[in-house]
């Protein structure tokens, strides 16, 4: 019988639960044991390790969140922590260890084996769909579900007051939230996280929108390096165009909430292979999702990466906000 240990590490996503339950029950139907360590990097360096039977992994699928918790830890990115944490891990007897996280949890994880060969496996759970070597990462479906929700409430409103509408999404270096947001809400537009702001463009468009009779406008702004960039957007548009508009932060509600199916189906199923990948160990591996299908791919292929296949979608948004 061996021993293997997960945890959740970075902002956390809706279906890491799954993947947690997923790991845990095909160790245990294997004939293995599963431990879990308490948020993150932090409880890996403090010695937090929980057993986890097949019934403490009941009724979580549904859970947005992570029931280990997350934490950013600054003391992993230092080598003399990363040794506390090994000897904590081989105290235990665990024999591998899966990281469910985004890129940052990624270069952590795999420094373990850089180090000291220990057996790390990835799980992609992040709401911006933002590592390459994956089409998917758990978390973003439901992450845009929930944005699309809210702007078409707030739809409602901007249309019985004519009013135009700023809605800022999450998403530092990724724009994906906020473009697949724009074209499924019907948003006149989508301002990008690093995009140099074209504000004729924006007056323009809507300008365009109450000669032909619409009744409000929403543009969709991707927070970039600063949460609350749309105000400084707000104010340039009043002062120097006249226009007035309503700023809205969707904020950490994206975060949180019940998976939606897809989540579920693919954090069930990269949970199930990560178990399998630390039994037939030979190299650090990354769960990914590759033409529709999950596959597992080198570690080294998740780095950061920019979605420049969701800015497709721009011209769609531009050609149907006319
Ligand atoms: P995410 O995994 O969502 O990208 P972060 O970038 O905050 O989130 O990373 C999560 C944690 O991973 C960090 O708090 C740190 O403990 C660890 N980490 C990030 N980068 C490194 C690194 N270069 N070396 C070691 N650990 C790292």
């Amino acid at each position: 019988m061996k021993t293997f240990a997960i945890l959740t590490s970075g902002g956390d996503s809706p279906g890491m639960n799954c993947a947690i339950r997923a790991f845990v029950r095909t160790l245990i139907f294997n004939g293995h044991k599963a431990l879990g360590v308490r948020k993150g990097y932090e409880g890996l360096i403090q010695n937090k390790f929980i057993e986890l039977s097949a019934s403490s992994v009941g009724n979580i699928m549904q859970r947005g969140g992570t029931i280990l918790q997350s934490s950013r830890s600054e003391e992993f990115k230092k080598k003399e922590f990363r040794e506390i944490a090994i000897k904590n891990l081989k105290d235990q007897g665990v024999d591998g260890l899966v990281v469910i996280g985004g890129d940052g949890s990624f270069k952590g994880a795999y420094k373990l084996w850089e180090e000291f060969n220990f057996p790390v496996i990835g799980i992609p759970g992040t709401i911006d769909n933002d590592i390459s070597g994956t089409e998917y990462t758990i978390g973003h479906n439901t992450a845009v579900e929930t944005a699309i929700q809210a702007v078409d409430k707030i739809r409602d409103t901007a249309f019985s007051h004519d009013r135009v509408f700023l809605i800022e999404v999450m998403g530092r270096n990724s724009a994906s939230i906020a473009i697949k947001t724009a074209l499924c809400s019907g948003a006149e537009n989508v301002i990008l996280p690093h995009q140099e702001i074209d504000y004729d463009e924006i007056a323009d468009s809507v300008k365009r929108g109450i000669q032909r009779g619409k009744k409000g406008s929403i543009f969709i702004v991707a927070e970039g390096a600063r949460e609350g960039r749309s105000y400084d957007i707000q104010v340039k548009l009043r002062d120097d165009y006249q226009i007035q508009s309503r700023v809205c932060i969707l904020g950490h509600i994206q975060r949180g909430g019940s998976p939606s199916p897809k989540d579920r189906l693919i954090a069930s199923e990269m949970g199930h292979k990560s178990a399998l990948a630390l039994l037939e160990f030979t190299q650090p591996l990354i769960t990914a999702v590759h033409s529709g299908k999950v596959i597992e791919v080198n570690f080294s292929d998740a780095i950061h990466k920019n979605n420049d296949e969701d800015h497709d979608y721009l011209h769609i948004i531009k050609t149907l906000s006319i």
